[in-house]
């Protein structure tokens, strides 16, 4: 039987367009997804969009639509973008879908009579009283507040008193600080799990519904209240799954990797676990966190404007380019800078004159020859190259697992400027030199696959050929 690999993506806010930071989330989990799929796993990929709150009543006011017309627009926005970048997801959930609003509310009913470690109710109705800053859509402590305002929105929160229901996480403060230190959610990387830790001694009770929410789904023990961002949201990794009615979350949960950008990390580390627990199910294995992209050197903002549209990326440079420049230029986890000014130039060395090149120059010269070849193409094939590739993927080193492919292309380049084949009468002495050359081509497109599928399927169909032959230019120059 096949390994069951379930990976997710967080659900986007329709708030906000699809931008780059969104695409590289998605990307990883697509070249995961697909590795998987490639070892014979048995593949589950969801992804989405969070589609409720006050922000998106006031953003479809704004342009003259209803919350739902906005959501499936925007929502559909997203789903084009990830067709365009060749995501393979399995599922597209959203938090505004029948299947979805159902299920969270049969979710809330078992959460109603739901008890903590503590044996008390874990859903208790009280009042919330706080500063209320409408950008971020939620109460900020006073320890956020700089000069009195929010850090984001640079305006001064207004003071809301309301009834909510809450959750009773700070019972599971133990529970959850032991799982957390003993790896069974496995955070990464590191530095991420000692952000969850300290955040832990800070957290409380947090509202699972309110009253000065319109745009949501009614809790189902009192019509008064909306159900809240947290719980609604967090679900969908369950509802998607048919979660509690349908069996087929068994053969699924728990999720295998949970990706997503830091700024959610506290509700998936503390608040998700404590859902989960909550209701007696087990907990996310990996949960996969990377940091906030400066965008050449500046930080990534709507007042500036610099929040690239992967669509701009995949006219200039192709899908599979585009993956390979946002996946190869920095350490999965790390805050970084992603420098578009450099990936003409990134793209001309690694991709044209690199991958590309080669290719072209290997198969001209075999067919020029009529040189036969009889390559072996299974992905196990070069044992020392595969194993050195999947420690780098195991360990969500991305642009490590690119470079080792890199290095072998390199190696091939220097072997061909070295014995300057083209040179050569002899047709045995050109196989000598070509076919070990075409044939760590043809390894390397086979561990390519995930990163870039299309190239990928190309160079294997080329160089899995008795005869092969020149094929199409796979990265023209960019000027
Ligand atoms: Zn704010």
């Amino acid at each position: 039987m096949s390994k069951k690999f379930y990976i997710t993506t967080p659900i986007y806010y329709v708030n906000d367009k699809p931008h780059i930071g969104h695409a590289y989330t998605t990307i990883v989990a697509d070249v995961l997804a697909r590795w998987h799929r490639q070892n014979k796993g048995d593949v589950f990929f969801l992804t989405g969009t969070d589609e409720h709150g006050t922000k998106v009543a006031e953003s479809a006011a704004a342009v003259g639509k209803t919350p739902q017309e906005f959501c499936d627009e925007i929502s559909a926005l997203f789903e084009a973008k990830w067709k365009n970048l060749n995501i393979s997801n399995d599922d597209f959930i959203r938090t505004t879908s029948a299947r979805h609003k159902k299920r969270v509310i049969e979710i809330f009913n078992l959460l109603k009579d739901a008890k903590t470690p503590q044996g008390r109710e874990v859903i208790y109705q009280g009042e919330y009283k706080g500063l209320y800053c409408t950008g971020c859509e939620k109460f900020l402590t006073e320890k956020e507040l700089v000069d009195g305002k929010c850090p984001d929105h640079k305006t001064a929160p207004a003071e809301l008193k309301e009834k909510n229901y809450f959750f009773r996480l700070s019972d599971y403060k133990d529970i959850l600080r032991k799982k957390i230190e003993k790896d069974e959610i496995n955070i990464f990387p590191v530095k991420r799990k000692n952000e969850a830790l300290a955040m832990l001694e800070f957290i409380d009770d947090f509202s699972v519904s309110r009253e000065t929410v319109k745009w949501g789904i009614d809790l189902p023990f009192d019509k008064s209240q909306k159900i809240y961002v947290w719980v609604d949201a967090l679900s969908n990794y369950l509802t998607a799954l048919g979660y509690p009615d349908d069996k087929n979350y068994k053969k699924w949960w728990p999720a295998d990797v949970q990706l997503m950008a830091q700024d959610i990390l506290k509700f998936h580390t503390l608040y998700w676990p404590a859902i989960l627990m909550a209701l007696g199910l087990s907990l996310p294995k990996n949960i996969c966190i990377h940091g906030f992209f400066t965008i050449n050197g500046e930080k990534m903002s709507k007042s500036l404007g610099n929040a690239i549209d992967p669509d701009e990326l995949v006219e200039k440079y192709g899908v599979d380019a585009t993956r390979y420049l946002l996946l190869s230029q920095f350490a999965f986890g790390e805050e970084a800078d992603v420098q578009v000014a450099r990936f003409p130039e990134k793209f001309n060395s690694n991709l044209a004159n690199g991958l590309g090149n080669l290719v072209a120059r290997v198969s001209n010269l075999l067919e020029k020859n009529k040189i036969p070849t009889d390559l072996r193409h299974d992905y196990n094939h070069d044992r020392k190259l595969t194993k050195e590739f999947e420690e780098k993927m195991e360990n969500y080193k991305f642009n490590e697992a690119l470079e080792v492919l890199w290095k072998r292309l390199r190696a091939c380049d220097e072997i061909l400027t070295k014995t300057e084949p083209w040179k050569m009468k002899n047709k045995e002495e050109i196989k000598k030199v070509l076919e070990p050359v075409a044939q760590d081509i043809l390894s390397v497109a086979e561990l390519l696959q995930p990163f870039m599928p299309a190239t990928s399927e190309k160079i294997v169909a080329q160089f899995g050929a008795k005869q092969i032959k020149k094929g199409e230019t796979l990265f023209p120059r960019i000027s």
